[in-house]
């Protein structure tokens, strides 16, 4: 461990506006979490005004509720239906354009985007969702276009989970309640016995730089303590858990089964549950020309393994069941992501649960095919 990562500070809450204004005069766009049609989102912050001060959620399978807390909290949320992704990896992105001319027609390539943008309020499910999307965009031979330099433009402030959502489950993902890497500054909101403070943690030089603008002190041990006991109580007050243990072994094992088919009798197809997923990475490409035929477009736009079209190779869909595509989810999330990736592309956040017209829970699907396995090796004794 280097001296610096040894380095914890204290921010009083007050300080919270010092670093946002430090981020805005480095000449960071702030982008953070803000109440939006009645859910927490990630937008444009310019003051910790901007901030849901006050607000939690209730999270339940299908069910996501804003309420008043009570408290003078800024962080007391757990994640809403929004992803970092929106920024790194946008829904929409022009690959290329072309435009006809003299000698043919000339490729205009896209402009390189070199802004830079401060993410304040990444939590530790998040920063293991971004290393995915890392692995995944830049891992390989090819290099998806614009990641890398809009990955290289973040600073990242990541916040603790002191309250936990009731569809989360990243303390069985290994991936929270508290962060460990991947970031430049982590803090802790504390707020007790009538003092609120950020216990907080060092994670790059970039995060040396900032922080030695800002009014701090080194914690005492006291501050540390608080902010570990946090965690403990966030780890004790995880809505879910998922074990882990040998599922590629399991759902390769399960591919055949019927349970399957009780899933797929309540799933819509909707594709809610990949679009709000911090780790969901897939495309579809279209070309498009003006009526003109001066003009042609490229366009990469999100898409989802539930919709029939995703698996369309001449002539055909593949996988034209619901029961396929939810197949299709759920086992490349936990068994071909390791094949791919060497990673699972589950995280723990719990949005596809939260976020399911249906409510179906991932880790109530992993539970159901788990005990089908363990009952029918019993049976076979
Ligand atoms: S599992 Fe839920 S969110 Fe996902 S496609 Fe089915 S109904 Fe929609
Ligand atoms: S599969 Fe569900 S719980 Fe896992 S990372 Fe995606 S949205 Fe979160």
């Amino acid at each position: 461990m280097t001296k610096r990562q040894e380095n914890i500070a204290v921010l009083e809450s007050e300080g919270l506006g010092y670093l946002v204004q430090a981020l805005i005069d480095k000449g960071y766009e702030v982008l953070g979490p803000r109440i939006k049609d009645g859910a927490v989102t990630y937008d444009q912050i310019e003051t910790v005004r901007d901030l849901p001060i006050g607000w939690t959620d209730r999270q339940e399978p299908g069910s996501y509720r804003l309420v008043k807390s009570g408290k003078k909290t800024y962080f007391d949320y757990a994640v809403g239906p929004h992803s970092w992704k929106k920024y790194l990896h946008p829904p929409e992105t022009r690959l290329w354009e072309a435009r006809r001319d003299e000698q043919g027609f000339t490729v205009i390539e896209p402009e390189r985007e070199t802004a830079k943008k401060a993410l304040l309020g990444v939590r530790p499910c998040e920063l293991q969702a971004l290393a995915i999307q890392d692995t995944v965009f830049t891992g390989g031979p090819y290099l998806a276009p614009g990641y890398q330099e809009r990955r290289s433009n973040l600073f990242i402030v990541a916040v603790n989970c002191v309250r936990p959502g009731g569809t989360c489950f990243c303390a069985s993902m290994k991936t929270g309640p508290k962060a460990t890497s991947g970031f430049d500054l982590a803090l802790t909101e504390i707020l007790e016995s009538g003092r609120h403070y950020f216990v907080v943690e060092v994670g790059s030089a970039s995060g040396e730089e900032l922080l030695s603008d800002l009014p701090t002190k080194v914690a005492d041990d006291a501050e540390k303590e608080a902010a570990a006991k946090a965690m403990e109580r966030a780890t004790a007050k995880m809505g879910r858990e998922l074990d882990t243990k040998g599922i590629r072994e399991l759902l390769y094992k399960c591919f055949d089964d019927p349970h399957w088919q009780t899933v797929a009798d309540r799933c819509f197809s909707c594709g809610n549950c990949t679009m709000v997923c911090p780790t969901c990475f897939c495309v579809n490409v279209e070309d498009g020309t003006d009526l003109s035929g001066q003009q042609a477009e490229r366009w990469s736009r999100w898409d989802s393994c539930f919709t029939r079209d995703f698996s369309y190779i001449h002539g055909g869909s593949i996988r034209f069941t619901v029961k396929a595509r939810y197949r299709q989810w759920m086992t490349h999330k936990l068994a071909y992501w390791l094949d791919q990736f060497g990673t699972l592309g589950c995280v723990g956040c719990g949005r596809c649960i939260t976020w399911c017209p249906a409510g179906i829970d991932i880790t109530e699907e992993v539970r159901a095919l788990r005990d089908k396995e363990q009952s029918e090796k019993v049976q076979s004794v």
